[in-house]
């Protein structure tokens, strides 16, 4: 077995009070941080931070809090909304939405930063270059993944991975960090030492890394682990990773953009898996205090967090129940993929499986819906999910309107229901740079 299951009493000694301040029917939790006057200063912009949590909706926000126990490190910076349709379909996906985040034109779904007639566009990480800043990507999937890719390529569909990892080179991105080592040829990597970046492979040589205006990091072939899984792994948090990013891109005295992606709340999405949804919201969430920390001491950065859209339908409470109950999740310590590639071929062990890794005890009919499933990771997750009361419709995206978190200077302007497209004008007029 991988790891062991922590024990109910272990977790309730250190959540205790939480749990008993904020799920006895307190529906009002307090705001921990006060609004910093930060972020009604119209102060000129040096550096940009834009996080997306991909797929994460106001129902991962709010379950989130429940499943925290108090307020998020986002919460407190909420602005408002953006619409996320693309220029083909009401419900965008992740190229399209990232395309216009990073263009601020609409595109069709699958494309990368070109518009629906095949023209290329300018991406606000090619205007800070520009402009004499550095920049970096960092993401949990592969760094040639829709959105990382949208920052810094143009294809027509995003599949073309081996087609937009030569890209982030040429574009000059200074800061590579995530997965997708398969998509970058030893040419292109030979290439790249000899322009001057260092290049790193595991958690280990990300902390050791020496002095450096260029970095390369790719931790694994294909994307990295979901963040339930990582332990057994050597690669970094998104956390570390992002880190390691600011402390390469803060050298540089002209500024930087900097995007930084919670890839797989997304996937855990796609899989209605709500613990994996919740514990990378909790990888992300430690990502964006490494921002908020560093903006905070340097006072000229803006931090912009934003999902690209909703993945899921998901609901806070369902199943014809009321309420919720978030807490069982922290009982959860692999994903239903994993839980599901431990079954053996007799199908004799889910009972102990399930219990081991969530400690919730099934009862027949339920381990009877996991045997006799097509995708038992999926009937894990279901299940999992109707114990938590977290909702789910779909399996795919959904249109709904996504919150807006911002910090630091100018960070007021993206108050109110703004579109997708809005971001990277408002990042170019806060950063006083020429886009469009
Ligand atoms: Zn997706």
């Amino acid at each position: 077995m991988k790891k062991m299951l922590k024990t109910k009493s272990m977790i309730f000694a250190i959540a205790g009070s939480l749990i008993v301040g904020s799920f006895a029917g307190n529906t009002s939790l307090q705001s921990a941080e006060a609004k910093d006057p930060q972020s009604t200063s119209n102060e000129k912009v040096e550096n940009v931070i834009f996080m997306i949590p991909d797929g994460y909706s106001s129902a991962y926000a709010t379950n989130y809090r429940l499943y925290k126990g108090k307020e998020s490190v986002m919460d407190p910076h909420l602005v408002g909304m953006h619409r996320t349709y693309s220029a083909n379909s009401e419900v965008t996906d992740s190229a399209a939405a990232g395309t216009a985040m990073a263009t601020g034109t609409k595109t069709n779904n699958g494309v990368i930063s070109m518009d629906p007639d095949g023209n290329k566009l300018e991406t606000i990480l090619q205007a800070a270059e520009k402009s004499g800043k550095s920049s970096g990507l960092v993401a949990t999937s592969t760094i040639t993944h829709a959105t990382p890719a949208v920052f810094a390529s143009h294809v027509e569909t995003r599949a073309n991975e081996e087609d937009i990892a030569p890209q982030l080179l040429q574009n000059d991105v200074d800061v590579i960090l995530g997965g997708g080592k398969k998509y970058f040829s030893d040419d292109l990597l030979k290439k790249a030492l000899k322009d001057g970046y260092e290049i790193v492979s595991d958690a280990q040589s990300l902390k050791n890394i020496d002095k450096t205006d260029k970095l390369i990091g790719l931790f694994a072939e294909d994307s990295l682990s979901p963040e339930l899984d990582r332990e057994i792994t050597d690669e970094p948090s998104l956390q570390e990773m992002t880190s390691a990013a600011i402390d390469v891109l803060s050298n540089d005295k002209d500024g930087f953009f900097l995007m930084v992606e919670g890839s797989q709340i997304d996937w855990a999405g796609h899989a209605n898996d709500a613990a994996w949804a919740m514990k990378d919201a909790e990888a992300f969430e430690e990502a964006v205090k490494a921002a908020l920390d560093f903006a905070k001491k340097d006072k000229k950065t803006l931090v912009v967090i934003a999902g690209d859209h909703d993945t899921g339908g998901m609901s806070v409470g369902g199943y014809g129940g009321s309420g919720a109950n978030l807490e069982i999740l922290k009982y959860v310590t692999a994903t239903g993929d994993y839980m599901a590639s431990l079954i053996n071929e007799e199908q004799s062990n889910i009972q102990e499986v399930i219990l081991h890794y969530t400690g919730i005890s099934l009862s027949e009919a339920e381990i009877n819906q996991i045997k006799q499933a097509s995708n038992p990771a999926f009937q894990i997750n279901s299940i999992i999910s109707e114990h938590a009361l977290v909702g789910w419709t779909h399996t795919g995206h959904t249109g709904t309107d996504i919150p807006v978190y911002a910090y630091g200077p100018q960070a007021h302007k993206f108050s109110g229901l703004i579109e997708n497209t809005d971001f990277a004008h408002l990042m170019a007029e806060a950063m006083k740079i020429p886009f469009k």
